[in-house]
């Protein structure tokens, strides 16, 4: 194997010669503490950051490793997601541009405050793997060749010793960063037995800095979150401690309060709580069930054949809804096919805010159900199938609504939020229904609320673009670019980081030639789950990459289904 002299000569030989002549870089070296790889060297400095591909392989004994790291995958996963945040950290300090385009970067795929699968961080029986970018040094279009050779042979060696070093790694941090994972785990694994949808720990920091931002406020700004009594549940962990929380039961649970009193604050942890965050994110002991699916309306997206017609029935001009396809949804059309699509792939617990619902999905009171009559009025409400959807198909919703107590009658547990705080109201919303009886009429009927498990058809997933050369990328966290149109995934929420989108569009492009008319959504599902299991995240692509992330599987479907160019059976 070469080593890094080599580097140094080879560099000396090209410096001021044309970008491309870094190409012959490729290749695997010698660096005594790690072997490095440098993959994929990009032709053009302005190139995405990513496209530069390094591989540090190194000995386990280099490092420090977690006792009992094999004995579960998410140990090894949070491991995982444990160095890579240190090497992000201490990349930092390096990563700046120091030329053209992206000249000078030394840094990783960026994590945030979940703890996820990463292909950046892979552990072997004897080694890991860290895989990392590099953005080569030029001026114009010319090899900066001294700052190169400052950067391979000197800086990346200086992070990697800084970050992985067994010496510079306290192991306290790693263990927590463990930990944290396994007992976010373990909680929601014991939601199951509990016959509860969600738990969230007295002490939760759940306010995040901005919209944008998943970052918990600073806690002097912060109401931590404290249940009330008779909501309260301890839950033992297995060191021995118990921490108390708030217990969702299974059910239907409406979240009420004034505005700006935390509501959508509240929901939003829950959907999150599908993940396992990091130590320090404030929702490290909020959880919920890995199904549950927060749903929203969003007019405009596609729709392909999707059984709305418990909800939505009888469309002006005859237009089917067993089987209801759009281009351009409206709101109360996306919502249901949001819905359909969920119980399609799995969902067992449903999350709506009304900041983000159609109206005329959710209720129609008495007044209106007297002017319009039934028969002219295409929508049963959601109020009025919300029951079934728990009783038929054991699905369970969370529901924030300020504005109706119409759904009174029909909740296991009202909470309402006081300053941040929760009060269990269920008793009192209770007395108000016998007291003031809804005027409204119940408008549902016994018809089941089955999703139709959908077929799609090869064709279905197209990449290329007007001039018939793939064409498929990925920048923003909620909108893939592929081939001629564009997947928007505005109203997938619980997505978080772009890696995960990026894996999503790999697993996309995997089952393009797998859709042939024989396997439905969920089958499709199942083989990209099965293929992770088996190869990782890389076994979703043959080009080799250093940026994605794990998905759930619901998400994935919620990307197809926004497919444009879907076509079902
Ligand atoms: P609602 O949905 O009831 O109208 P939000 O959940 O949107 O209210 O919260 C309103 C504001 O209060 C937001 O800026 C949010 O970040 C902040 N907030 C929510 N919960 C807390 C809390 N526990 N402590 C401090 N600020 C909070
Ligand atoms: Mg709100």
């Amino acid at each position: 194997m070469k080593n890094n002299d080599s580097i140094r000569s080879f560099l000396a030989g090209i410096n001021g010669r044309d970008y491309g002549a870094y190409q012959s870089l490729i290749g695997e070296y010698d660096f005594g503490d790690f072997r490095l790889i440098i993959e994929r060297i990009p032709k053009d400095p302005y190139a995405p950051s990513f496209t530069g591909l390094y591989r540090a392989v190194f000995n386990k004994s280099y490092t420090y490793i977690p006792p009992g790291l094999g004995e579960n995958p998410l140990r090894v996963t949070a491991f995982g997601d444990f160095m890579i945040r240190r090497f992000f950290r201490e990349s930092e300090a390096y990563s700046f541009i120091r030329g053209t385009g992206n000249s000078g970067l030394i840094t990783v795929d960026k994590p945030g405050q979940a703890i996820l699968e990463r292909n950046s961080f892979l552990v072997r029986d004897d080694t890991l793997e860290l895989r990392f970018f590099v953005g080569l040094p030029a001026e114009g279009r010319l090899i900066n060749a001294k700052l190169a050779e400052l950067m391979i042979l000197e800086e990346v060696p200086r992070i990697m010793k800084k970050a992985f070093f067994r010496e510079n790694i306290e192991p306290e941090a790693c263990l927590n960063h463990l930990n944290t994972a396994l007992r976010s785990e373990f909680l929601r694994s014991s939601l199951e037995e509990k016959n509860l949808v969600a738990f969230i720990a007295d002490g939760s920091i759940l306010p995040r800095t901005g919209g944008d931002s998943d970052e918990p406020v600073e806690s002097r700004c912060a109401v931590p979150f404290s249940s009330p009594e008779s909501l309260a549940e301890n839950i033992s962990l297995p060191d021995g401690t118990a921490v108390r929380g708030m217990a969702v039961p299974r059910g239907i649970t409406l979240i009420t309060g004034g505005g700006y009193h935390g509501k959508s604050t509240l929901l939003k942890a829950l959907a999150a709580g599908v993940y396992n965050h990091i130590p320090g994110d404030g929702r490290e002991m909020a959880v919920s069930l890995r199904s549950a699916l927060k749903i929203r309306s969003y007019s405009g997206r596609p729709v392909a054949k999707v059984n709305i017609s418990p909800f939505i029935d009888h469309l002006p001009g005859g237009i089917r809804t067993d089987a209801f396809s759009t281009q351009n949804a409206s709101g109360s059309t996306s919502q249901a096919a949001a819905l359909m699509e969920g119980l399609e792939a799995g969902a067992e617990v449903l999350l709506m805010d009304e900041d983000t619902c159609a109206t005329n999905f959710m209720i129609r009171d008495r007044l209106m159900q007297e002017l319009v009559a039934k028969e002219d009025e295409p929508i049963t409400p959601f109020i009025d199938r919300v029951d079934q959807l728990y009783q038929d198909n054991g699905v369970s919703t969370i529901l924030v609504l300020g504005g109706s107590g119409d759904y009174f009658s029909h909740s296991t547990t009202v909470i309402q939020m006081k300053d941040y705080l929760p009060l269990d109201v269920t008793g009192r919303a209770g007395e108000l229904v016998r007291t003031f009886p809804s005027p409204r009429r119940m408008e549902g009927n016994d018809t089941h609320i089955t999703p139709t498990m959908r077929i799609p058809l090869a064709g279905s997933v197209d990449p290329l673009n007007h001039y018939g050369k793939k064409s498929v990328f990925v920048r923003e966290v909620r909108r893939i670019n592929m081939g001629r149109t564009v997947i928007d995934l505005t109203d997938l929420e619980q997505l978080e980081e772009l890696s995960q989108t990026k894996a999503i569009t790999e697993a996309i492009l995997f089952l393009k030639d797998k859709l042939n008319g024989e396997k439905t959504i969920q089958e499709l599902l199942a083989v990209v789950e099965k293929q992770i299991e088996r190869a990782g995240l890389d076994g979703l692509s043959s080009l080799l990459s250093g940026n994605l992330a794990g998905f759930r599987m619901i998400e994935l479907a919620g990307a197809i289904n926004r497919l444009r160019t879907l076509k079902i059976q």
